[in-house]
């Protein structure tokens, strides 16, 4: 992006939870951007109103529940990433016209190969979840080779829509068990474990060998996170993750890299 934003925001509904603001916030003070990044609770019905006032400032910006997939509908341009999974985390302006890219896949690319240390080819990932986030995971791994994604959701119907956009490298697991077999990343992207301490996968089901990751986070690690993790799994919550599409978030806004040292430390 060329001219600085009026506007630095986060959509979504509910926002107050978000870490968002204390990272970019860092990010912008370590890079001397005279910004604020505000976190902006906007209902969907509220949403069209607030683009119309963030496309007259030259708004640029995040996206969170329940607005992704509502923005890649209204976006002008997207990114090839952004288009092939159907949702948008971040915008900007250009000529008055709305731009979105998804970072979040990268966000899951990076976490992933950190999990599996590098051997993402022929990776098995047993995914549970077929949200927005799901999507993002299947556009990751839809880049690893050879690797396969096994996707179980608790509503059949919606895993079986997500599969089918991504047939080549995902099929719909009939059981949690199903899902699991021959898993060497198993990945959560549902909110269970957000606000209490409920597993998505029993320990004890996980395989071997597998390498855990729960797209959740929370002020401390997820307790699935830190049991798999003192059962031998390599594991991350989905801390990390965060971090890194608001990096990817930043390089797109400003056109240069932020201080992640900065970021990292204001997370924390
Ligand atoms: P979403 O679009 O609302 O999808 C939620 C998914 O979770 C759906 O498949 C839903 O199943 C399932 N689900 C919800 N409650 C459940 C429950 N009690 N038991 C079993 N399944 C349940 O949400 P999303 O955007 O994909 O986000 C999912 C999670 O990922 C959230 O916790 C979010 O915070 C996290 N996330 C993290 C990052 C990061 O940077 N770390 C980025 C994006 C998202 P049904 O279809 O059956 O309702």
């Amino acid at each position: 992006m060329s001219a600085l934003p009026g506007r630095l925001v986060l959509l979504g509904h509910p926002v107050a939870q978000s870490a968002s603001p204390r990272f970019q916030n860092a990010a912008l003070r370590a890079a001397g951007i005279p910004l604020r990044y505000e976190a902006l609770d906007v209902t969907p019905e509220e949403l069209d109103s607030t683009l119309e006032g963030l496309c007259v400032v030259n708004g640029a910006g995040n996206v969170t529940i329940p607005h992704k997939e509502a923005l890649a509908a209204r976006c002008a341009h997207l990114t090839p990433v952004a288009a092939r999974c159907g949702a948008v985390n971040v915008f900007w302006h250009r000529d008055r016209e709305l731009h979105g890219d998804n970072t979040d896949v990268a966000g899951v690319d990076w976490m992933g190969k950190a999990l599996l240390e590098g051997r993402t080819a022929g990776a098995r990932v047993a995914l549970i979840g077929a949200g927005g986030a799901a999507a993002a995971v299947l556009c990751a791994v839809e880049g690893w080779e050879g690797a396969r994604v096994a996707l179980y959701n608790r509503h059949m119907a919606r895993a079986e829509r997500l599969a089918e956009r991504f047939a080549a490298s995902t099929r719909c697991a009939a059981s949690l068990g199903d899902a699991l077999r021959g898993a060497t990343l198993v990945i959560n992207a549902t909110p269970i474990g957000m606000r209490d301490d409920q597993h998505p996968v029993p320990l004890g089901e996980l395989p071997k060998d597998a390498a855990v990751f729960d797209l959740v986070y929370r002020p401390e690690e997820t307790s699935w996170v830190r049991e798999a993790r003192e059962a031998g799994h390599r594991a991350a919550d989905g801390e990390g993750m965060l971090l890194e599409q608001g990096v990817r978030a930043f390089e797109r806004w400003f056109g240069r890299a932020p201080d992640r040292g900065a970021m990292w430390r204001a997370l924390h």
